[in-house]
């Protein structure tokens, strides 16, 4: 099997009735480029800059993020790199910024909400990236987006930064996307609206299943609320994928469902455009996705989303897909 994913690595992504889908990779910092290459991802689809704020006693500099993400931009030769801004809170602390204990930090002040409230990391973070473009096929998504106005403030500030760069004489690229991540029910609710403003979703499944099913990620005697495809979820799914496509956007995941042999059908099935995962699930999901019938799966589709519960949809995959 192995020789078989290895035969893949420089191949693009079919299905057995020739859709193309693209698959990336997920990273956490520039060294993890090498696995994305070898692996065969067709890009990153996911770069979570967390890990440059974390272990540490301060802020990153504005010269250290540029380094960081002009790397893995240059690294990558032009193929496409989502890089994710700022996603601090919940399970990842960072004690320098010294902000209150709060009762529910996954309810709380955290990633698009910090950024907006403490410019100054936010517009450091965002003129890095601004500065980067120029290596590489940048995108900029910005997660835990709940509202349209989280997002115009967002996007409003990221051109007040690149038209400073510009008067500068700093060259930026012309053709950044972007994009948001869909992982609050709300924004998945109203992507219709979104997709006439963003450039692009991607799901973020992990956060999206938490808030949807109101079940901790990280706590155990829950976990089995953690149900990719309860057809709740999947009827998420489906309206942010169609949303994007009716306004000729694209739609990605970056949870961990994206990587997941029993989700992947299903994802094909109902016009996922871009799959992000761990670099070392892309080969096999390459090799997957080659088996299967975009069409055919797709003909199901209703069937799946009417469903009572994820037992009967999971059966209903394994037998049939
Ligand atoms: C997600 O929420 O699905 C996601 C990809 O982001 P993170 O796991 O970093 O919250
Ligand atoms: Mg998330």
């Amino acid at each position: 099997q192995k020789a078989e994913w290895a035969k893949l690595v420089n191949e693009k992504t079919f299905s057995s009735d020739s859709v193309q889908v693209e698959l990336a990779a997920n990273i956490g910092t520039p060294a993890d480029v090498k696995g994305v290459l070898e692996n065969g991802a067709e890009g990153v689809g996911l770069y979570r800059t967390e890990f440059l704020y974390m272990g540490r006693d301060q802020l990153p500099t504005e010269e250290e993020q540029f380094k960081a993400y002009s790397e893995v931009l240059q690294k990558m030769e032009g193929k496409p790199v989502v890089i994710r801004t700022l996603d601090i809170g919940g399970d990842k602390e960072l004690p320098y910024l010294n902000l209150p204990k709060e009762l529910n930090p996954f309810l709380g002040f955290r990633a698009i909400r910090l950024c907006l409230e403490e410019q100054e990391i936010f517009r450091t973070q965002l003129r890095a990236l601004l500065r980067a473009s120029q290596y590489g096929n940048l995108k900029i998504m910005f997660p835990m987006i709940a509202t349209l106005g989280e997002f115009r403030a967002a996007k409003g500030i990221l051109l007040e930064e690149k038209e400073k760069l510009v008067s500068e004489g700093i060259e930026v690229s012309e053709s950044i996307e972007v994009g948001i991540m869909v992982e609050i029910p709300s924004t998945a609710v109203m992507a219709d609206t979104f997709a006439k403003e963003v450039d692009f979703f991607s799901i973020g499944t992990n956060d999206l299943i938490q808030y949807t099913m109101a079940a901790d990620r990280m706590n155990e005697q829950v976990s089995y609320l953690y149900q990719p495809y309860n057809p709740a979820i999947l009827r998420l799914v489906k309206m942010v994928i169609d949303a994007a496509h009716k306004e000729g956007k694209w739609a990605g995941m970056c949870g961990e469902m994206a990587g997941d042999p029993i989700a992947i059908p299903i994802l094909l099935g109902l016009g996922l455009d871009e799959f992000s995962m761990s670099a070392t699930s892309v080969l096999p999901a390459r090799s997957q996705i080659l088996s299967l019938s975009k069409e055919k799966i797709s003909a199901h589709m209703d069937e799946i989303l009417q469903m009572e519960t994820m037992e009967d949809v999971v059966k209903f995959a394994e037998e049939n897909f």
